[in-house]
């Protein structure tokens, strides 16, 4: 588990300077929306022989949307299919507060705290379902 303070610069710094935005040229983006927190994540994700080759997004909404979704670009860019299947469900188990947070999820355990404010799992979560959509 990662201290909060670390925690909260990680969050504010992926905000502030998000990782592989705008769209992938010749790939379909996948668009998800969370009404209830007017989060919007649009993520593109080029697949090449099993693996994510490239994973960018684009998005609006809240710090914690967000910064899931530039924390996610990182965590799997150059991973198998498998390999972000298993890191999805390890970070939606910690989202959902089933499960501490997995030391392989990196920097994305800076979000272990949002399972402690059930209004924003749905923030975090969002942009993996857009990959998930993506995946197919
Ligand atoms: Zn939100």
């Amino acid at each position: 588990m990662l201290p909060e303070t670390v925690a909260r610069q990680i969050i504010a710094d992926h905000q502030r300077r998000p990782r592989h935005t705008g769209p992938l040229d010749g790939v379909p983006g996948v668009t998800v929306d969370n009404p209830g927190c007017g989060d919007q994540v649009t993520v593109w994700a080029d697949v090449q022989a099993g693996r994510v080759a490239r994973v960018q997004f684009s998005g609006k909404g809240c710090a914690i949307s967000q910064s899931s979704a530039s924390l996610m670009t990182v965590a799997l860019t150059g991973k198998s299919v498998e390999e972000a299947r298993a890191l999805a469900e390890q970070f939606q188990a910690m989202v959902m507060g089933e499960t501490e947070p997995d030391p392989q999820l990196g920097e994305l355990q800076a979000l272990s705290g949002v399972s402690r404010l059930h209004a924003r799992r749905k923030c975090a979560l969002l942009p993996w379902q857009a990959l998930e959509q993506t995946l197919g």
